[in-house]
């Protein structure tokens, strides 16, 4: 028997700055994000918008999320 091959997989609570909260699968109990999917629609259409698609990108790559 091998340890280690399967970190420990949490039902990872995430909060975002802007107060959302979520549940997602991780290796982290707890996950604090900038900005998450719900407040990226708020900035639709704003400058800040290429920024948080790729923050976002960054944490779904990061987590595995599709
Ligand atoms: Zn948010």
């Amino acid at each position: 028997m091998k340890e280690g091959i399967h970190p420990n997989y949490y039902q990872a609570k995430v909060v975002c700055n802007c107060g959302n909260e979520f549940v997602t699968g991780s290796t982290k109990k707890d996950i604090h994000v900038e900005v998450c999917s719900k407040c990226h629609s708020f900035y639709t259409g704003q400058q800040k918008a290429a920024a948080a698609r790729g923050r976002i990108d960054k944490f779904n790559r990061k987590y595995g999320i599709q």
